[in-house]
Order: C-alpha cells, then sequence, then structure tokens
C-alpha cells in the first residue's frame, strides 16, 4: 500500500476528515426528512452500526424545519446534500448542518456561492464540492477529465473567497473513470477526498464496484472517507464499507475473520457455524487487542490446521469435529456444537 496522501484536514462536527484523521465511514439516510422521528431512528441505527458521518437530503424549503430538528437530536453529524436551490444550503447551515454538499453542475453561479462561502466560514463548517458524472454541465469524450475540470472550476471560486474547507468527491457509476478521476485530483490539489462509486446498484454489483473502485483508491493512499452506494439498506452501506477499510487493514473494527470456501472434504456445517459466529459477534464492541485478532474456521485437516495454526485463535474442523488452536498451538478436540462459545470465550480472554 502507498503512503497516504498528504491533505488539509477538516472537521465535520467532532469528526475529522482528512490529514492523519482516520478514514471515516459516512452514509445517507433513506427516509425523507420531513418524517423526522424515522430519519433520527435511521441515523441512530447506522451509528450503531458504525456509521460515522450522515448525510440527508434537503431538497425544498419545507424540508428545512425538518433538518433543524434533524440536525438538533443526530447522534452523527449532519451534512445536508442540496442542489439546485443555493438558499437552502444557507438555511440548513443556519439550521445547524456540520457540513453541505454542493454540485457543481447544478449551483454555478459564483454569486451564489458566495453568500454560501460567508456563511460556512462564519459557522466554521466545511462544504464538500461534491463532482457526479450524471450532473456535469459539460461532457467530452474523457468523463474523467471532465469531472476534475468541473471541481477545479468550482474550487477556484471557493479559493478566491479565502476559503479552503472544502472535501471534494468526484464520482461516476464507472469503477474506472471514478477512479482515474481521483487519481488524476490527487496529484492537483491538497483538498481531502471523499470517495465511492456513485449509483453503483444493488447489493451484489455495489459491492463488487465499490470495493474495487474504493479499494483501489485506498490501495494507492487515496481517500479521507468514504461512502458506498447501494441501492438497498444503509446500515449495509456502512458495513460494506467497514469491510473494505478493515480488509485492507486501515482500520479494524472487530477480529478478522478467515474461513474456507468448503468442498467435498468438509464434515462441519462451516457455513451454518461462520454465519451464527458471525451474528454472535456482530453486536460485540471490540477494542484493543481484541479488534486485531485473527480467527479461523477451516473444514477440514487439509487447509484447515495450517489456517488455524496462523490465525490467533482457530478450528480445523474433522468429523462433526475440530480442533482448536490458539497461537499456533493445539489445544483441544471439540465437538461441532461448542464451536461457536468457544470461539467467543477464547475472545473474552485475549487481554486488552
Ligand atoms: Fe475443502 Fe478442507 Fe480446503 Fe475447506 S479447508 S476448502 S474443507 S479442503
Amino acid at each position: 500500500m502507498k503512503r497516504r496522501r498528504k491533505t488539509r484536514k477538516v472537521r465535520i462536527g467532532n469528526i475529522e476528515v482528512g490529514g492523519s484523521a482516520p478514514i471515516s465511514v459516512q452514509s445517507m439516510t433513506k427516509s425523507d426528512i420531513r418524517a423526522v422521528q424515522s430519519t433520527l431512528n435511521e441515523i441512530r441505527k447506522l451509528k450503531r452500526a458504525g456509521c460515522e458521518i450522515v448525510r440527508v437530503a434537503v431538497k425544498d424549503r419545507d424540508s428545512v424545519d425538518a433538518f433543524r430538528r434533524v440536525a438538533e437530536k443526530s447522534e452523527l453529524p449532519v451534512v445536508a446534500d442540496i442542489h439546485f436551490i443555493p438558499r437552502l444550503a444557507l438555511e440548513t447551515i443556519e439550521a445547524g448542518a456540520s457540513a453541505v454538499r454542493l454540485n457543481p453542475g447544478n449551483i454555478k453561479k459564483a454569486e451564489d456561492l458566495k453568500g454560501i462561502i460567508k456563511r460556512a466560514r462564519e459557522k466554521r463548517i466545511p462544504v464538500r464540492v461534491g463532482v457526479n458524472s450524471g450532473s456535469l454541465s459539460a461532457r467530452s469524450s474523457n468523463t474523467a477529465d471532465d469531472m476534475v475540470k468541473s471541481a477545479l472550476d468550482y474550487i477556484k471560486i471557493f479559493e478566491k473567497n479565502r476559503f479552503y474547507d472544502i472535501i471534494i468527491s468526484l464520482k461516476s457509476s464507472d469503477v474506472s473513470e471514478t477512479v482515474s478521476a481521483y487519481r488524476k485530483m490527487a496529484g492537483l490539489c491538497d483538498y481531502p477526498f471523499h470517495i465511492g462509486v456513485t449509483a453503483a446498484g444493488p447489493l451484489l454489483s455495489a459491492t463488487v464496484k465499490s470495493s474495487i473502485g474504493i479499494g483501489t483508491l485506498l490501495e494507492e493512499g487515496i481517500g479521507d472517507t468514504v461512502r458506498v452506494s447501494l441501492t438497498g439498506d444503509s446500515l449495509t452501506e456502512v458495513e460494506i464499507a467497514r469491510e473494505i477499510l478493515s480488509a485492507l487493514k486501515l482500520r479494524q473494527f472487530a477480529p478478522e475473520v478467515i474461513s474456507c470456501p468448503t468442498c467435498g472434504r468438509c464434515e462441519i456445517d462451516l457455513k451454518g457455524i461462520t454465519e451464527d459466529f458471525l451474528k454472535r459477534i456482530k453486536g460485540m464492541r471490540f477494542d484493543g487487542a481484541r479488534s486485531k485478532l485473527k480467527i479461523a474456521i477451516m473444514g477440514c485437516v487439509v487447509n484447515g490446521p495450517g489456517e488455524a495454526k496462523d490465525a490467533d485463535i482457530g478450528i480445523a474442523g474433522g468429523k462433526n469435529s475440530g480442533v482448536l488452536f490458539r497461537k499456533g498451538k493445539k489445544i483441544r478436540t471439540l465437538k461441532q456444537e461448542e464451536f461457536i462459545d468457544v470461539l467467543i470465550s477464547e475472545i473474552k480472554n485475549v487481554k486488552d
């Protein structure tokens, strides 16, 4: 992995973005903000799932009062997502937004931006310049270049007004275009990046596209906050984003679980055991050494003992049974029914 790109640091509520701050996970609520309680409930669940910043769509002036009530009670810093109507940016800033997202494709006038910049500076909140390939006002044969140009032109207006608390995103539904745009932009400024592949589709394609797009960028040291875009549950967006960060060892939220794909040699219910184990540890809090554990649950003696020995805690399956390993040392033989309880108590016994 390349060294992380050096960027300025900005602050969205209590979360730092860029610089040496941990790469944060964010999502967007799916509820209509006018349903204040549903939105707050969704935010609470998002927080529990590990989300650190939440964005909400504010589409008209009727939604501003609801936004104010959400921002007041939200357990996460709230970013107002604004399109088309500059006045909404001003009103949501007044109403307690921790940041605003503006789209250069639909809020364009320097005059409009001047007022937003003034209030954002006074309230000390950042602005995300959120370019989307789908709303570019000018398109050539190179969408990545168009996205970069759109962001650069926009940022110039901010810089002319001596405003630098900027976060940039350059999203396309095409993975290569997205990666290429961020790579180019990375060499042209030091603003932190919000990264993601937009409109990535339902679960399977969103997971694959986001993992490749976000994963490639992060591997190159590019990216300061992550949003997985999914036609589906916002909590799943957070789960996938956290998995991407964990897979790259950029952040570790819970033990890493390794399990084999199973084959005709397997004589335990490895799929059921692994799924149940993951469900059991999902609600647990992991700090320090426990969050860095590697746990292997393997189907048989071919690769099982090797993987199980390499892990901090491992089980190599046999016939309705398995051998427990701790730090490479064989501990004892277990019945299949004991696996999950034993793994949990092994985790609990690890000292922080
Ligand atoms: Fe098959 Fe054993 Fe390999 Fe699992 S560890 S895939 S059961 S050979």
